[in-house]
């Protein structure tokens, strides 16, 4: 008996009528980043399926430049299955939502950052650069890290919403552009 048992008796479940799906273009056209969170889980939130949509997810979502790789590496990929068609406006939408209560705003606190950088071996820097203490504006700069990133195509775009935690509304703040 581990914590997983009651999880995989619910795959268990999910197998019993599971179709599987082929690797292509994302159903929904967008690939979303966000925050690890377990109240903030895309699927359940904007009704992803099976194939919809690629989701990176990191300490508030935050636009790092490990996601900037993936999300460079994925645009690759979705040129190659897309065949170089429906590049005009735009082949994928990269979504970034950062959301209300998010665990990181504990670290815009001096004090807390300074326990949580002896307790992790991470520096006060990294920790601070990580903070989502208003998603408003932590979305803006990480839209803007995107559209500036060298290493994306101009065959993607970039929005930017924010997810409130107390209603369950995500709102979008930032149209999609492209970098
Ligand atoms: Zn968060």
């Amino acid at each position: 008996m581990t914590k997983m048992t009651p999880l995989l008796q619910r795959n268990e479940r999910f197998a019993r009528i599971y179709t599987p799906v082929a690797l292509g273009l994302p159903a929904a056209q967008v690939i979303i980043v966000t925050c690890l969170d377990h109240r903030v889980d895309p699927a359940t939130v904007l009704g992803l399926q099976l194939g919809d949509a690629p989701v990176i997810r990191n300490a508030g979502g935050r636009v790092t430049q490990a996601v900037i790789d993936d999300l460079a590496y994925l645009a690759f990929l979705a040129e190659q299955l897309s065949g170089g068609q429906g590049a005009e406006d735009g082949l994928v939408e990269i979504a970034v939502i950062h959301h209300t209560q998010c665990g990181t705003g504990l670290l815009a606190d001096p004090g807390f950052r300074h326990q949580a950088a002896a307790s992790t071996g991470l520096s006060e820097a990294a920790l601070e650069a990580s903070a989502v203490a208003d998603p408003h504006t932590t979305v803006k700069t990480d839209v803007e890290r995107l559209i500036a990133a060298r290493a994306l195509p101009p065959t993607v775009s970039v929005s930017g919403h924010v997810y409130d935690i107390a209603t369950g509304r995500v709102t979008t703040t930032l149209d999609p552009r492209h970098p």
